[in-house]
């Protein structure tokens, strides 16, 4: 780009600015902006479309077209060229218009007359407000500098309209639209509150500068600045080979020539170092919406993480804005780790993240907490605005940022609903889930956080059924050592007051990576190295987590299982090394538990079919029925596609569950169920209809299953479901359904 180019291009931005110094309504300032530009471009016809919803442009300003089309003229997007440019989030260059595909002709513009078209999308950071085209009669194609100058220009647009400065007159209503986002059930749970951004956005004032040569000087700093950063952080011992190969990969970026040059570019057209940062960002976005590929996403997520971090150096805004979180705050982030989802903890009415997966460690810790949450709502980050009013669906897996009244309100009658069902719930809380006919089903809950102690006593639960050990060591970023843990089973056990805890072993591998452990690259992890196998095999951590266990114990009961168990001999292992720990602990002088209860997790079909010695020498047995289901469908737990696509109440997954409490029965081998399918009233019904008399659920559940339950007969739950087996129907959730419909209520 020539020396001429450059200041005519920063003079540009300077009347821009200047623009927006003016105390001129919306209005105004987008038909002088509009006038500058085609001054200054030397074209025809300048004009500004801005989205008037995420699907619709609107003419909001020309120079050179009728006037009468403004606000008049709209497109969808995609529409036309101004619609293609917005879709595409690119330039269209032609100098022929008419002749182009997909041109659609707008009589009541007056545009006929003019050859070529230049349109540039107005973006910031992925968020499209809308497009700038440049028109003009002569057929001339726009160079590769106007181009860049014009993109220049846009973003100046874009921070002035993010800074509100065509304010709400124009069509264009930033962060003010109502918008709904479709994501997916990460807990279910209904919640209102306003926006607490886990990230808040920078906010630019100044887009414009003066002065290139000080703003050069002020990014080659921060560049500096974050390189030593980046350097630093490489430099921290205990950085496992996935979180350095993310290092690696910022300070490639970090030092990437090209990156830095094409801010200096920015900065010499007239943008201020902040703006130069975020067009690039913009770039970076808009190709990651683009690229399907895994890896090449992965990296444009870390150049946009880096160009947050170049942003925050610059203008010197930390995470803590000073800005006070809202009374009822629902956390929006693109995705977090569990320990700083614990840090926020109940205080946070929901979570709404962009990304996430429903078994995340994320995923675990809101459903400990029972806070609503809602994942993949794509988008959300760059709507939401910190204190925007909100309302998070987890059972729709839905989100609704600034409703509309009829919408909130609708929904807080679906809250009280829920509330007067809790309410309903909690009079049961000291009542036994005692059915019609007399059976005593024992329903205890699932736990993995001491943040989940709390539930122990409000959810009636009798004790606990599944303790998941692993999560303490997944929101740790260093192993916890045994006195840590020792000192923490312990906790547990004092807060269940002598109620029964079944404390699960490790269970890692598959979906659940320590964060300082080798990930091992396994094609298919679910089945993998994990859980017992990781234990027999590499021990260490097996018998350090079972002399804590015993020591916390410290001569109370105790009850251990080991998860994913396949066959007799792995639990004879297993056993073994819990037989061997006790005589330690013994000839150390310790106390041993009073009554040591060991069990297993049946996760796979195979262990169904073990040898008689297993049931007779298992103490319990646990169904874990959200991998015993996953293999025995082989339909992958984690994947969307199948993951519900198979039925707990299919004939074929019931005949394995009869098939195993006969396995128990001669052996009076206690068998429980401790999935999620336990918590769901009509499963629930179903598995004690077939003879479970102990379900281990999230404490939320528990009062639905109760309620349910008590008011069954399960003689005719169970008559009701042989009776559509022998009529040949597949699942039996239709019988249940009508015998319960013909309950009276
Ligand atoms: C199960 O598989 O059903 C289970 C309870 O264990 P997890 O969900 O932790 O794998
Ligand atoms: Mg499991």
């Amino acid at each position: 780009m020539g020396e001429r180019k450059e200041s005519d291009s920063r003079k540009l931005l300077r009347r821009l600015r200047d623009v927006l110094g003016m105390p001129d309504h919306g209005q105004d300032r987008l038909d002088r902006i509009t006038h500058i530009i085609a001054d200054s471009m030397g074209t025809e016809v300048c004009s500004i479309y801005l989205f008037r919803d995420p699907e619709t442009l609107e003419l909001c300003a020309t120079e050179g077209l009728k006037k009468e089309a403004v606000h008049k003229t709209r497109m969808k997007l995609g529409e036309g060229l101004v619609g293609r440019v917005a879709r595409l989030g690119q330039p269209v260059n032609t100098a022929n218009a008419p002749a182009e595909k997909g041109f659609r002709f707008m009589p009541e513009t007056g545009e006929e007359i003019y050859s070529s078209f230049l349109g540039v999308p107005i973006q910031r950071v992925g968020e499209r407000l809308g497009v700038l085209v440049l028109q003009s009669k002569d057929a001339r194609i726009y160079t590769e500098d106007d181009i860049d100058a014009i993109e220049v220009v846009a973003m100046v647009l874009a921070e002035m309209a993010e800074l509100g400065a065509f304010g709400g007159d124009n069509g264009l209503a930033l962060h003010r639209q109502p918008i709904m986002f479709r994501g997916t059930c990460g807990q279910e749970g209904a919640a209102e509150g306003h926006v607490w951004l886990h990230e808040p956005r920078v906010v630019v004032t100044n887009p414009v500068a003066d002065d290139p040569l000080t703003e050069i000087d002020r990014i080659r700093e921060a560049v500096g600045e974050l390189r030593v950063s980046v350097d630093d952080l490489l430099a921290a011992e205990s950085l496992d080979k996935e979180q350095k190969a993310v290092l690696e990969a910022y300070r490639m970026f970090a030092h990437s020539r090209g990156w830095l040059r094409r801010m200096e570019e920015d900065i010499q057209r007239g943008l201020s170092a902040e703006a130069a940062v975020e067009k690039e960002q913009s770039t970076a976005r808009n190709r990651l919406e683009q690229v399907e590929d895994a890896y090449l996403r992965e990296r444009l997520h870390d150049l946009d993480d880096l160009s947050n971090r170049l942003l925050r150096i610059l203008t010197g805004q930390g995470r803590d804005t000073g800005a006070a979180m809202p009374e009822d705050p629902v956390l929006v982030a693109r995705n977090i780790g569990p320990a700083e989802l614990l840090d926020y903890g109940r205080r946070l009415k929901g979570v709404v993240l962009e990304e996430g997966s429903v078994g995340s460690h994320a995923a675990v810790v809101a459903r400990a907490l029972a806070i609503p949450m809602v994942i993949h709502a794509k988008g959300i980050i760059t709507d939401a605005l910190n204190g925007n009013a909100i309302l998070v669906d987890g059972d729709q897996g839905i989100v609704h940022l600034r409703p509309e009244e009829t919408i909130s309100r609708s929904f807080r009658d679906k809250i009280a609903m829920q509330a007067e069902a809790q309410k309903r719930y909690a009079s049961l809380r000291d009542l036994p889930a005692l059915t019609t006919d007399g059976a005593r089903v024992e329903l205890l809950m699932n736990a993995g956080l001491m943040a989940d102690l709390p539930s122990l006593v409000g959810s009636g639960a009798e004790g606990v059924g599944l303790f998941r050990t692993e999560l303490q060591f997944l929101i740790r970023n260093k192993m916890p050592q045994r006195s840590e843990l020792a000192t923490l089973y312990a906790r547990v056990m004092d807060a269940a007051k002598g109620r029964p805890v079944a404390f699960r072993t490790l269970d890692i591998g598959s979906d659940k990576v320590l964060p300082y452990m080798k990930p091992n690259d396994e094609p298919n992890p679910a089945m993998g190295w994990r859980a017992i196998r990781v234990g027999l095999d590499k021990p260490g951590v097996l018998r350090m987590q079972l002399q804590a266990l015993l020591r916390a114990s410290g001569g109370r009961d105790l009850h251990v299982m080991f998860p994913f168990i396949s066959e007799f001999g792995e639990f004879k292992a297993a056993r073994s090394h819990v037989l061997r720990e006790i005589h330690r602990e013994k000839s150390l002088g310790h106390t041993v538990p009073k009554d040591l209860k060991i069990g297993a997790m049946l996760e796979t079909p195979s262990l169904a079919f073990a040898p008689d010695e297993f049931f007779r020498l298992a103490d319990f047995i646990s169904i874990g029925g959200n991998d015993l289901k996953q293999f025995f469908f082989a339909a992958d737990r984690e994947n969307e596609r199948v993951r519900k696509r198979y039925d707990v109440l299919n004939v074929s997954f019931l005949e394995l569950i009869d098939h195993i409490v006969r396995r128990c029965a001669p052996f009076g081998t206690k068998l429980s169920y401790c999935g999620e399918d336990a918590g769901r009233p009509i499963e629930a019904l179903a598995f004690a209809a077939m003879g479970l008399r102990v379900l281990s659920m999230r404490p939320a559940s528990i009062g639905p299953v109760k309620a349910l339950l008590r008011v069954a007969d399960l003689g005719a739950a169970r008559a009701a479901m042989d009776a559509a087996r022998e009529r040949g129907e597949e699942n039996v959730r239709g019988a249940l359904m009508d015998y319960l419909a013909g309950l009276k209520l």
